[in-house]
């Protein structure tokens, strides 16, 4: 029996499927004898003509599929790969040092990307990026790994690892994983939305979890317990099947009465729409009730990406995302990037303090071509969506008036003459109470309960230690959001971080004001039923 924090309820089982960074796998990187060296050097051999075999395809699909430009980077990295003098200095660390291959690769590559990013040029620091990308795929070809770890995962399996960061949930894909279980994970955390957003039940917080089990053994999670089970016994399997069952039970009752609108006893009718990131998120929110998407987050689009999205390719993507909920309101979040969520094609400011440093829209003023490309999508998307611009982590009015000047541009740019309405995410103490302000320059305002709790409890929401701190559910987070509707009475205000879903808060939510909640697409049936059986006049 193994217990942590829930991160997103639910119940599930299968086998466990063990996934590891590559570069944590320690069988890669070992001391060797003398008699071995000739079998690394051998593998090292056979590992690198399939790397360049690899990277030749890429590069020419690439130039075919993509751009001539991007292929540029695969034509680089070939390059390196077939570097003589680095393939020497390879060896030379294997037959000297009397290291295996894998060990020997990450010496070398570390002593190039350190030559090289302390030449402080951009192109020199780029060239140090992609000694680390390198390495990490000579590593995994050692280990005869292709691909990401989680494409391969089979179906039905309990996902075990030691964390999941937003660059591995892009692999993740939907209904692959019944359950997942992790050592390190926090309740605000971007992995925890994502689990949330797919319905995977998750508990986290199992320290020397990655020891304890063992690949392929069987377990049941019963992840609104924080609890799992390794081998159950029969008995113990039978009554989780029960609490399934009634589990079921419930959530078809809430389902069968998902399409209608969410009233509560006291008249007040409040549209529950869904955060999505996906055209598959948005189908799951249209079939299960949602009133409109109250949050598209476009982060996914960027993470996958090796260079950023034109403004065709961009509002091909949101019109595919969106398509399933054409003719209602949808809320468009501009990029939100930095903190946990880094660029791969940007060489994102190393801060020593992210969380407070430049992500949002601090970042989109400081990347304006980045925030035009999305600006110009929007505009040609609300040609035929009802389109609503959110901006994320405002701090005060001048970042409103800053994309408020943005989108004049756009508009006249793209000589258009009806304009999106633009609201503000209030997702820090400041913008709380800079709410009157920040009004004068918005249609609606959208609390992210997840941030704003993380800035007024000063706790990193990815920090697992610092988890007693992060309660996004305590009075001040609601006196907040209380203070901000006395203040701008009229603005409507939707919430759109983990809160709105919890159905302790709705009806606090509610009444301190709150007109719309918007909530992962699986949880809008149990919300909606949620508003139903509140008494909010
Ligand atoms: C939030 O902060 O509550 C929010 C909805 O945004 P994200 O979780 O994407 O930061
Ligand atoms: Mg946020």
């Amino acid at each position: 029996m193994i217990s942590g924090i829930t991160l997103s309820p639910g119940l599930g089982e299968g086998n466990i499927f063990v996934y590891r960074d590559i570069m944590n796998r320690l069988d890669e990187f070992y001391d060797i004898d003398d008699a071995h060296t000739g079998q690394e050097l051998e593998r090292l051999e056979l590992a690198l003509s399939r790397i360049s075999k690899d990277l030749r395809n890429l590069a020419d699909r690439v130039e075919t599929e993509i751009d001539a430009e991007l292929s540029g980077v695969f034509h680089a990295h070939l390059a390196m790969v077939q570097d003589a003098s680095l393939r020497i200095e390879v060896e030379q660390e294997i037959e000297r040092e009397l290291v295996s291959a894998g060990s020997a690769v990450r010496t070398v590559f570390r002593r190039w990307e350190r030559r090289f990013q302390s030449i402080d040029a951009e192109v020199s620091k780029q060239k140090g990026d992609d000694m680390r990308d390198l390495t990490r795929r000579i590593v995994s070809a050692l280990a005869g790994v292709h691909g990401h770890a989680l494409e391969k995962m089979p179906k039905g399996s309990v996902l075990v690892a030691n964390r999941l960061l937003p660059s591995d949930t892009v692999f993740l894909a939907r209904n692959m994983a019944t359950a997942a279980l992790l050592e390190v994970g926090s309740k605000g955390s971007h992995a925890t939305l994502f689990a949330n957003e797919i319905g995977l039940p998750c508990v986290s917080c199992i320290p020397g979890l990655l020891e304890t089990v063992s690949e392929n053994s069987y377990a049941i999670v019963d992840a609104d317990g924080a609890q799992s089970i390794i081998n159950p016994t029969k008995s113990q399997r039978d009554t989780f099947l029960e609490k399934t069952e009634q589990k079921m039970q419930v959530n078809k009752k809430a389902r069968s009465l998902a399409h209608k609108s969410a009233i509560t006893k006291g008249g007040l009718k409040i549209p529950v729409l869904a955060n999505v990131g996906d055209v598959e998120d948005t189908r799951i929110a249209i079939a299960s009730g949602a009133d409109g998407i109250g949050l598209y987050r476009l982060e996914q689009i960027y993470l996958s990406r090796q260079h950023p999205p034109s403004v065709a390719e961009l509002l091909k993507e949101m019109q595919t995302t969106l398509r399933p909920a054409k003719g209602l309101p949808v809320y468009v979040r501009l990029l939100d990037i930095g903190a946990d969520k880094q660029l791969p094609f940007i060489d994102m400011p190393k801060e020593s303090n992210p969380s407070l440093g430049q992500r949002g829209i601090r970042f989109l003023l400081q990347y304006p071509d980045l925030l035009a490309t999305q600006l110009d999508a929007l505009l040609q998307l609300s040609i035929d969506f009802d389109v609503h611009i959110l901006v994320p982590m405002v701090t005060l009015s001048s970042d409103m008036i800053a994309v408020e000047e943005a989108l004049k541009g756009a508009t006249f740019r793209n000589k258009q003459s009806s304009i999106p309405k633009l609201g503000a995410m209030i997702e820090t103490p400041a913008a709380a109470l800079a709410a009157a302000e920040i009004s004068k320059h918005t249609s609606f305002l959208s609390f992210g309960t997840n941030d704003l709790t993380q800035y007024s409890f000063a706790a990193d929401r990815e920090n697992p230690s610092v988890d007693s701190y992060f309660d996004d559910a305590h009075e001040i987070i609601f006196r907040l959001i209380r203070m901000v509707h006395e203040d701008v009475p009229n603005m409507p205000l939707s919430v759109c971080g983990e809160l709105a879903r919890r159905s302790i808060a709705t009806s606090k939510l509610i009444d301190c004001g709150v007109t719309s909640l918007s909530v992962a697409p699986l949880s809008i049936p149990t919300v909606k039923e949620t508003v139903r059986n509140s008494h909010c006049a």
